[in-house]
């Protein structure tokens, strides 16, 4: 074979993974052009570029453009990369390949196509690196290039956005997508319309964090924290007063409980139908208290309780839990509520993606959830291989019968790397794992760096020294990182050969996981930190039978029998714990995103459809016609007085004030009527029925929908008909219908035992299978 080898063959029948044929039939003519554009001038690129009359050409100037603007010339399989995200898949590519350029040649080429491009960035460290390394490139092609972080300007936004492709992490473009809903005048929209998304690190975004609400929030009355509730669950006690399910992501009280919570309230009955709010407070005070652990799920710092972000197992900066239980776990630390505000609008990562006429991504690790991305997405996953064959050794796992002796283990296989030099990397689930480990490190006297929550460009520069001769990093959750970890370091070029090959007869990076984590994708993440570019390397997981991904998914899980003295066990068997551990957390998983999606899916549908009015209104002179033929005496008494698009502009603010005013409010009951069902579903066993909460949930919010936009008419009227307006406009402040003073933006770590109503889906698929 010609050209990428029988390896690609063996991908090829890979089975649900997009076919890399059509491909990897036009590289030879991609090569073919290669010696005749290396004569031509740069400024001839541009218009290379343009009139480039297919992919295939594109590549073949964009190769060079490469190579001219970066001193790299991308391999046949970087290019391969570029072709299946043209076509709108995900490209699923290892670590160290090389993504950030075969992406930039893919958005490069969108645009010159005409279409307008967002580059979906980890965060904004990599959103700027990225469009300034590639910078080069787009200009020789005659591309512009923008980016945009979280401590943009309006102005550099718009600017940004004005650019035919720009950088930005996802969470910043859905926010400009929400505040761009309160704005009165077209004038001062930031976002560009949805065109092409190129998503990096591909599955996270669309799989981990697809769920994750992004919030537009005003200026209210911060909920109160719930001290006397917290109080209350404090006395509680796990097992006699209250019960967790092995999920960890449900507690729920025991007679005793309810009976001690009774008492401790004052003798109410908490069940009794007239104290919903007192059992939904003393609710979301258990979870705070039973199921939210300092130091893993959330630390405290400065204090505020500052969120951990599961996926990634850092701070999740600007993150909060949904105001209850933010509040309750505030409470439960004993530390001032923070500001909470009222939601004004909000959209799911899911949500903000759908709505782009072409997705496409990469990332090192997406086969594993390749259905998920159809069913969900629409997308197809190419399995492109490495530019060379990885040699990186993969051990089997390390299983012990308790997390001590599985530390222990861990600390005796780092002081035996360390000992040569070899660089480790050593891979940790939380940040309480980190701390422990580290304080084991430091008895054992292994120097190391431990990284978690520092800032992102500080981090990436540490990550670079990964695989360094002798380093020694400790690091929660690699995901998302986005930096090459280079052997020998990222010093000097003709240092960093020598370094590199030095380390490299030590065995490459060796990369020790703490603990499989709830997927094998993640795991993956993990290992493929090491072994790039067909750099020798090695990768193993310690695992031990209390590990939370096992006790949690198999509780059934045999006690392993033979077992040695320094707790290593031996059975064949136990191994296979891990992976029916891994399927069934992916299992349930999937559920979740399957029904929190059905739930969304509606709002999501009412939300177009009062974007779209929304727009209409803003745009044209429909509020003013609306308001003067419902009041047509009023309309020609201020006909007389007022200009006529002094007039139209009031009519247009007075109808954006009721509309967004009630969109909000809609929000809010709907978040009300999804806990309350769910409540009431499992209060009256009625799921043992056969009913659908979401059956229930959806018939409530059409018809709640429905009065929505008849009543933004009638409101819109009232005010018209009494609102003073003058040559000058319109005074809503004098009306009483102030526009939030301040907004702000954050993520809701989506409640991580799900809402009521969540937990009584679950209850409802256990009880299928069940029966
Ligand atoms: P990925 O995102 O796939 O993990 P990166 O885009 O961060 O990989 O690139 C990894 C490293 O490989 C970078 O240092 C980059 O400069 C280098 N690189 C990428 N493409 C080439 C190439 N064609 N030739 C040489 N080096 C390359
Ligand atoms: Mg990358």
């Amino acid at each position: 074979m010609s050209f990428l080898g029988a390896r690609v063959r063996r991908f090829l029948q890979q089975p649900g993974t997009a076919d890399l044929t059509r491909y990897q039939r036009l590289i030879p003519a991609i090569g073919a052009r290669e010696a005749e554009l290396a004569d031509r001038p740069d400024d001839t690129f541009k218009e290379l570029a343009r009139d480039a009359q297919d992919d295939a050409e594109f590549c073949a100037v964009g190769r060079e453009a490469a190579r001219r603007a970066l001193g790299e010339r991308p391999f046949d399989v970087q290019l391969v990369g570029t072709l299946v995200m043209l076509q709108g898949q995900i490209a699923e590519m290892a670590t160290g390949e090389g993504k950030t350029l075969s992406g930039a040649l893919a958005a490069a080429r969108y645009a010159l196509t005409g279409r307008s491009v967002q580059v979906a960035s980890v965060n904004d460290y990599l959103a700027q690196r990225d469009a300034e390394w590639m910078r080069p490139v787009y200009e020789l092609l005659g591309v512009t290039v923008g980016h945009i972080g979280q401590a943009s300007t309006p102005d550099e936004r718009r600017e940004a956005y004005a650019a035919q492709v720009i950088y930005a992490p996802i969470s910043e473009i859905g926010f400009d997508v929400l505040r761009d809903r309160l704005i009165t005048d077209p004038a001062d929209l930031v976002a560009a319309a949805p065109d092409v998304l190129l998503i990096d690190e591909a599955d996270s975004v669309l799989i981990d964090e697809a769920l994750v609400p992004l919030v537009l929030a005003g200026a209210a009355a911060g909920s109160d924290a719930d001290l006397e509730m917290a109080e209350v669950v404090r006395g509680l006690r796990p097992g006699l007063h209250y019960e967790s399910d092995n999920e960890g992501r449900n507690a729920s009280l025991t007679d005793a409980g309810a009976h001690a919570a009774e008492q401790a309230l004052g003798g109410i009955d908490i069940y009794a139908a007239d104290q919903i709010d007192v059992l939904t407070r003393l609710n979301v005070a258990l979870h705070a208290h039973a199921l939210l652990r300092r130091d893993v799920d959330y630390i405290v710092r400065d204090g505020e309780v500052r969120l951990i972000n599961a996926s990634r197992g850092r701070v999740a900066e600007l993150q909060r839990w949904p105001d209850g239980l933010q509040a309750a776990v505030e409470a439960k630390e004993g530390i001032a509520a923070s500001e909470s505000g009222e939601i004004l609008d909000s959209i799911t990562v899911e949500s903000l993606v759908r709505r782009y006429p072409r997705v496409c991504g990469m990332t090192g690790t997406a086969v594993t959830v390749g259905d998920q991305l159809r069913q969900f997405y629409g997308l197809e996953v190419a399995v492109i291989p490495p530019n060379r064959p990885c040699v990186r050794e993969d051990q089997p796992d390390r299983l012990y019968a308790t997390a001590g002796q599985k530390e222990k283990a861990i600390v005796a296989e780092v002081a035996e790397a360390h000992e040569n030099g070899r660089p480790v990397l050593i891979g940790t689930l939380d940040i309480a794992e980190s701390e422990r480990l580290a304080r084991r490190l430091t008895a054992a006297g292994l120097p190391h760096v431990v990284l978690n929550a520092k800032n992102d460009a500080q981090e990436a520069a540490i990550v670079a020294e990964a695989g360094a001769y002798g380093a020694v990093t400790v690091s929660t959750q690699m995901a998302g990182r986005g930096t090459d970890i280079r052997l020998g370091g990222s010093g000097a070029e003709p240092d960093q050969v020598a370094e590199h090959d030095r380390v490299a007869e030590l065995g490459g990076l060796y990369v020790i996981g703490t603990g499989r984590h709830a997927a094998s994708r993640l795991d993956n993440q993990l290992r493929g930190r090491s072994g790039r570019q067909g750099d020798p390397g090695g990768s193993v997981f310690f695992v031990s039978m209390e590990d939370e991904l096992i006790t949690s998914n198999t509780p059934d899980a045999p006690v392993p029998r033979d077992v040695a003295a320094d707790g290593r066990v031996r059975d064949a068997k136990a191994d296979e714990a891990v992976s029916h551990a891994q399927r069934v957390a992916d299992g349930a998983n999937l559920e979740i995103h399957r029904n929190t999606y059905r739930y969304y899916e509606l709002i999501e549908q009412q939300r177009a459809i009062v974007l779209d009015h929304r727009d209409r209104l803003m745009r044209g002179d429909a509020a003013l016609v609306a308001l003067g033929s419902r009041c047509p005496e009023r309309f020609e008494e201020l006909d007389q007085t007022v200009p006529s698009d002094v007039l139209a502009d009031a009519a247009r603010k007075i109808v954006l004030y009721h509309l967004d005013r009630g969109w909000a409010d809609h929000l809010a009951v709907l978040a009300e009527i999804r806990e309350g069902i769910g409540l009431r579903a499992l209060g009256t066993g009625a799921l043992g029925g056969g009913r659908d909460p979401l059956a229930d949930f959806n018939a409530e919010a059409v018809k709640l929908f429905t009065s929505l936009l008849d009543r933004v008419q009638e409101e819109s009227a009232e005010t018209f008909q009494t609102a003073a307006i003058t040559e000058e406009g319109v005074d809503l402040d004098a009306a009483g219908l102030k526009r939030p003073t301040a907004t702000w933006t954050y993520v809701v770590q989506d409640n991580p035992f799900g809402t009521a109503l969540d937990r009584a889906f679950r209850r409802l698929a256990r009880g299928r299978t069940n029966r």
